[in-house]
């Protein structure tokens, strides 16, 4: 069996020990004679695994006692309509800012609940760049600020955390969670589909701060009123059992891998052999300011577009598969998250010069 390296966006590359852990445990977890797809979620095995995974979770990124960790479904899509069903609060409106192609989606939900004020947008640069904060104009009344930390299909990335005061700043992290370390009491909530950077698809992890849940919008489906998934440890009803599993094992690794401090140091790594690559190459482009290059999705294009899909032909050749672009960028993209090891970019980066010097 060989494994290939995969650059896709989501679902996306694990960690292969965590596949191979999976497998391993795949008829029989811990001497229960069962697979963890076949257990109930009210039996004493998932129970543990799930606070497990939860307080893996909650150490890695040091998340405050005063959040609550809550395991849900419907994805980051399915946030961008419970952030205001129970965010808003007796308010009207809310602050959105606009980088691309995830935070559209967001303000287009948002705004069948609410009153949305794009504060900031980077659509004059198409999306090449994040607003500078002393360009943000925040509202006065809103009850909440939404920003994209890290664009997905645009590759771009914030590498600060904006300082908004009073208002709970909320952050769309599906792409670049668990990257780096971050001060989650910067924010008032956190949320991610896991099928980037922390496992498979049907879990969404949402780190609330408890004084901000509980007063719901009327009409808020149950399961995802934030208070009742929390008094219920996130198992109103059946939560994702499998896919819960699976990013606790992913947590797991990270623990094991040194936690997030020396995830991001190896992430830096990871990206800047590809960046300085595209950098010196007279074939390769990024289309992104320097300034805020995604560590997780690195976009490129061709200088001679006829190229691309040799370059995708001789790539998948390689066993370097996924890399072609978001279709509203065009060109390449490399997913690169933290199960892609460094010799995964090391192959991509070897195939890229090649490529280049039989081409140029
Ligand atoms: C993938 C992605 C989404 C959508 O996630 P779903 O789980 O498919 O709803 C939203 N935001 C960002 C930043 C993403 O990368």
């Amino acid at each position: 069996m060989s494994r290939i390296y995969n650059f896709s966006a989501g679902p996306a590359i694990l960690p292969e020990e965590v596949l191979k852990k999976a497998g391993e445990e795949a008829l029989d977890w811990h001497g229960s004679g069962m697979s963890v797809m076949e257990m109930s979620h009210r039996g004493k095995e998932f129970i543990s695994i799930a606070a497990q995974a939860e307080a893996d979770l909650r150490s890695l990124m040091n998340v405050p006692a005063n959040y609550k960790i809550l395991f849900l479904q419907g994805g980051a899509t399915g946030q961008f309509a419970a952030v205001p069903m129970n965010l808003l609060r007796g308010k009207k409106k809310a602050d959105y800012v606009n980088t691309g192609q995830w935070s559209k989606k967001a303000i287009a939900e948002a705004k069948k609940y609410c009153e949305v004020t794009v504060v900031a947008s980077s659509e004059q640069t198409k999306f090449t760049s994040v607003p500078p904060l002393d360009t943000w104009q925040l509202s006065k009344n809103a009850a909440y600020v939404h920003y994209t930390s890290n664009e997905t299909i645009g590759g771009v990335e914030f590498n600060w955390v904006p300082e908004v005061s009073d208002v709970p700043l909320v952050c769309d992290m599906s792409s670049n969670i668990l990257s780096r370390p971050i001060d989650v009491s910067k924010f008032g909530l956190i949320y991610a589909g896991a099928q980037k950077n922390i496992g498979p698809a049907g879990l969404t992890v949402v780190i609330v701060r408890e004084d901000l849940m509980g007063d719901a919008l009327p009409g808020t489906p149950t399961i995802f009123d934030y208070k009742i998934q929390a008094e219920n440890d996130s198992m109103y009803n059946t939560p994702p059992t499998y896919a819960i599993y699976i990013a606790g094992l992913v947590f797991q690794w990270l623990k094991k891998e040194g936690g997030l401090e020396a995830i991001e140091q190896r992430n830096i790594r990871k990206a800047k052999l590809l960046y300085d690559l595209i950098e010196a190459s007279s074939l390769y482009q990024s289309p992104v300011a320097k300034e805020c290059r995604s560590r997780m999705n690195v976009p490129f294009t061709l200088k001679k577009p006829e190229l691309d899909e040799q370059f995708l032909k001789e790539a998948k050749e390689h066993g370097l598969v996924q890399l072609k672009g978001h279709r509203s960028v065009g060109g390449m993209r490399a997913s690169i998250y933290n199960a892609m090891p460094y010799e995964g970019v090391v192959a991509l980066c070897d195939f890229m010069r090649d490529f280049e010097a039989r081409n140029s």
